[in-house]
C-alpha cells in the first residue's frame, strides 16, 4: 500500500514537472498564435488579411454574392464570430446587422473602419461606399492596421510593414487604372445604386444618376422617364447592373432606350474578383469595355 502511495507521488511529481515545462513554453506558443478578427464585407476582409498576414485569422460575415443592404443574418452566423477579438465594419447604414451579431457572439472590440473619414461621409449625405475610392480605402487600412497593432502588440512591426507594402500596392494599381480611364472620351455613366460615387470622384468619371437611390426601392414612373431623358442627354451607352442586386428595371430601361447592360461589382469576393485590387481592375475593365469606343 505504502509502495503504491510512493509510486503515485513520484508519478504526480513527474507529471507536475512536465506540466510546468509545458507552461514555461506557453509564451512562445502564444507568440505564433493567430488573432481572430471578423469583417462584414469582402473588401475589409481582404484588407485585414493583407495586413494581418500569417498572424491573423480573418472571417468574412457577408457571403460573397449577397448585398449588405438586403442581408439578414442567421443565428448560425454567430458561430463564425466565436472567439473573434474584433469586428471591422463600415457603419453609415450599410452593415448594422453585423454589430448585433457580434454583440451576440460576445465580440468586445467594434471597429468602424471609417472612423477617421466621417467628415467625408457626412459631406456625401451618409453614402457608405467609401472603399471604392482607393485613397479612402487606404484610410480604412490604417484603422485596421492600428487595431491589429493594439490587439497584438507582439507583432506590431509585422503588421506595420504589411500595411506599408499593401498601401503602396494600392497606390501603384490605382494610378495605373486612373491612367487607363483617363483615355475614355465619354465619362458619363448611370449606376444601379449609389455605390460608385466615391469611385467616380477618384477616377474622374461622372455618375449622372442611379437607378435605385435606395437599394430595393424601384424608381417611380416619373423617375424612370427622367432617367431615360438623362441617358439621351448625356449620350450614355450602357447601364450597369450589379451581381448582388437584381432588378427588372435595368432590362426595362435598356429596352426602352436601346442601350447595353454591363456589370459593375461593388463588393467582390467571387472568382476573378477575389481581392480588392482585382475588384478594382474588374470594374475599370468593365467600364472601359462598355463605355470605350
Ligand atoms: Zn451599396
Amino acid at each position: 500500500m505504502k509502495k503504491i502511495t510512493i509510486l503515485t507521488l513520484i508519478i504526480t511529481i513527474i507529471v507536475s514537472i512536465s506540466l510546468l515545462v509545458g507552461c514555461a513554453k506557453t509564451p512562445s506558443a502564444n507568440n505564433t498564435q493567430k488573432i481572430k478578427v471578423a469583417a462584414t464585407i469582402f473588401p475589409f476582409y481582404d484588407f485585414a488579411k493583407e495586413i494581418g498576414g500569417k498572424y491573423a485569422d480573418v472571417v468574412l460575415i457577408l457571403p460573397p454574392g449577397s448585398s449588405p443592404h438586403t442581408f439578414s443574418p442567421k443565428i448560425s452566423d454567430i458561430k463564425k464570430l466565436a472567439g473573434a477579438k474584433a469586428i471591422f465594419y463600415n457603419d453609415a447604414g450599410l452593415d448594422e446587422w453585423a454589430v448585433k451579431l457580434a454583440k451576440g457572439a460576445n465580440v468586445k472590440t467594434f471597429v468602424n473602419v471609417n472612423s477617421t473619414i466621417q467628415n467625408i461621409i457626412s459631406a456625401h449625405n451618409g453614402n457608405p461606399h467609401v472603399w471604392l475610392n482607393p485613397s479612402l480605402a487606404k484610410a480604412e487600412c490604417r484603422v485596421i492596421a492600428n487595431t491589429l497593432e493594439e490587439l497584438d502588440p507582439a507583432h506590431k512591426s509585422y503588421y506595420e510593414l504589411n500595411y506599408q507594402n499593401y498601401t503602396k500596392e494600392i497606390d501603384t494599381e490605382a494610378k495605373a487604372l486612373k491612367e487607363k480611364l483617363a483615355k475614355l472620351q465619354n465619362k458619363n455613366f448611370i449606376a444601379f445604386h449609389p455605390a460608385y460615387t466615391y469611385f467616380a470622384e477618384y477616377f474622374g468619371l461622372s455618375e449622372v444618376a442611379v437607378i435605385e437611390k435606395v437599394p430595393g426601392q424601384k424608381p417611380t414612373p416619373k423617375e424612370m422617364l427622367a432617367l431615360e431623358q438623362l441617358i439621351k442627354q448625356h449620350n450614355i451607352k450602357v447601364i450597369f447592373s450589379e451581381p448582388q442586386l437584381h432588378s427588372d428595371i435595368v432590362n426595362a430601361i435598356a429596352k426602352d432606350t436601346g442601350i447595353k447592360i454591363a456589370t459593375l461589382d461593388p463588393l467582390g469576393g467571387t472568382d476573378g474578383r477575389d481581392s480588392y485590387l482585382k475588384l478594382l481592375q474588374f470594374d475599370v475593365d468593365a467600364i472601359i469595355k462598355a463605355m470605350g469606343k
